[in-house]
């Protein structure tokens, strides 16, 4: 199914401002949520789609990235239940919750964890990748498995950091809050603060017996195979991400994104210029002059194109959709081959001989035909 357009989904316009996106999504969320529609799959889809919209262009790097490369560019064709592959899941939808309605949520305390405190779902931190692609696996795009070490829930505690079987209780030191308040005497009169409890760290609970396999954090290090697909026409610099494939936090909660930079290899023969890919070819002053079929590499393979008698140097022949696709699927980038001709940098006695006869042959007086484009406008033309 094909995805809407963000902009869309929120009834926005491009040039919408932050405050003008977090208005629109917060209507949305409130229109869709599951509470107010109890067993709508309709409303549950729409209110998911809203929630993954807003998730990317509440997001300045995000935003632009798909402003560049629509959802492409977000990584839509990666596999694995990905923040934008796969759709959010109702516990992400529900951690960017506070973000948006702050205090005052009008949904009560249904995803507050509990007493009215707000606290939040952790979001684990995100891993960062480089990734090397080849100018064949640019073109075509890849996929890629890729080994990934990343913390991942524990098996064992299924993540609360407690040795099988036994209990997590609430910290007594702020009653499972998180929080403490301390009420100071100052000159000023009394003086109210909060901070974050020392006993649990804020979290509000305490472990009776650690779990013997993480030590307690509630995750370990895993050594994980990822298949990613690349989609075609990436560039160097830009960054796929991966929702929920970085890492857990400790203790229980949602896990960060995997970004994945693309860093481009260069191509020993073929040079790519946006999605075309150029070729530098040389000619000797004979095939030009008489015609000739060469073949030239190609990302493809070799092809063979001909070449005119009397072809000079600095022409620029094109061969058509055999450069690199668009990232977001309209259409596919050129080979543009460019004509030199090669001087031979040595002659024999003979070659000499043949050469000096040739030379004040009125054939060979250069005549460049008038109008004649320089090779800039020439170039320009063909990118246009
Ligand atoms: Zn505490
Ligand atoms: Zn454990």
């Amino acid at each position: 199914m094909a995805k809407r357009d963000y902009y869309e989904v929120l009834g926005v316009s491009k040039t919408a401002s932050d405050d003008e996106i977090k208005k629109a999504y917060r209507k949305l969320a409130i229109k869709y949520h599951p509470d107010k529609n109890p067993g709508d799959k309709q409303a549950e889809e729409s209110f998911k789609e809203a929630a993954e919209a807003y998730e990317v262009l509440s997001n300045q790097q995000k935003r632009q990235q798909y402003d560049r490369f629509g959802h492409a560019g977000m990584g839509g064709a990666a596999g694995g239940g990905g923040a934008y592959g796969g759709g959010m899941n109702m516990e992400d939808i529900f951690s960017q919750f506070g973000d948006i309605f702050g205090d005052g949520s009008p949904f009560g305390n249904m995803f507050g964890g509990g007493g009215g405190g707000g606290r939040r779902v952790r979001k684990g931190s995100d891993l960062r990748i480089k990734l090397k692609l080849n100018l064949e696996e640019v073109a075509n795009g890849v996929e890629k498995k890729i080994k990934v070490k990343r913390h991942v829930t524990c098996k064992a505690c299924t993540g609360n950091g407690a040795k099988n079987g036994t209990e997590v209780q609430g910290c007594q030191t702020c009653g499972g809050s998180g929080q403490v308040r301390r009420v100071q005497q100052t000159m000023l009169g009394q003086m109210v603060t909060t901070s974050t409890c020392p006993t649990c760290n804020g979290e509000g609970k305490m472990i009776k017996t650690r779990c013997e396999v993480c030590f307690g954090e509630g995750r370990v290090l895993e050594e994980e195979i990822i298949p990613i697909k690349i989609p075609a026409g990436v560039a160097e610099g830009m960054q796929l991400s991966m929702g929920g494939k970085g890492n857990v936090p400790p203790r229980g909660g949602v896990a960060g994104d995997l970004l994945i930079v693309i860093e481009e290899e260069p191509h020993e023969i073929l040079h790519r210029d946006g999605n075309n890919v150029i070729y530098e070819l040389y000619l000797n002053f004979a095939d030009a002059a008489l015609g000739t079929s060469v073949e030239v590499p190609t990302i493809g393979g070799k092809a063979r194109i001909s070449v005119e008698a009397g072809t000079q140097g600095g022409k620029i022949l094109r061969l058509k959709g055999k450069g690199i696709k668009e990232i977001n699927g309209y259409g596919t980038g050129d080979q543009l081959i460019h004509v030199n001709i090669w001087t031979p940098k040595t002659l024999s006695k003979e070659e000499t001989d043949i050469l000096e006869k040739l030379k004040n042959s009125p054939n060979f007086a250069p005549k460049p035909s008038k109008g004649e484009k320089s090779f800039f406008e020439k170039m320009k033309d063909f990118f246009n």
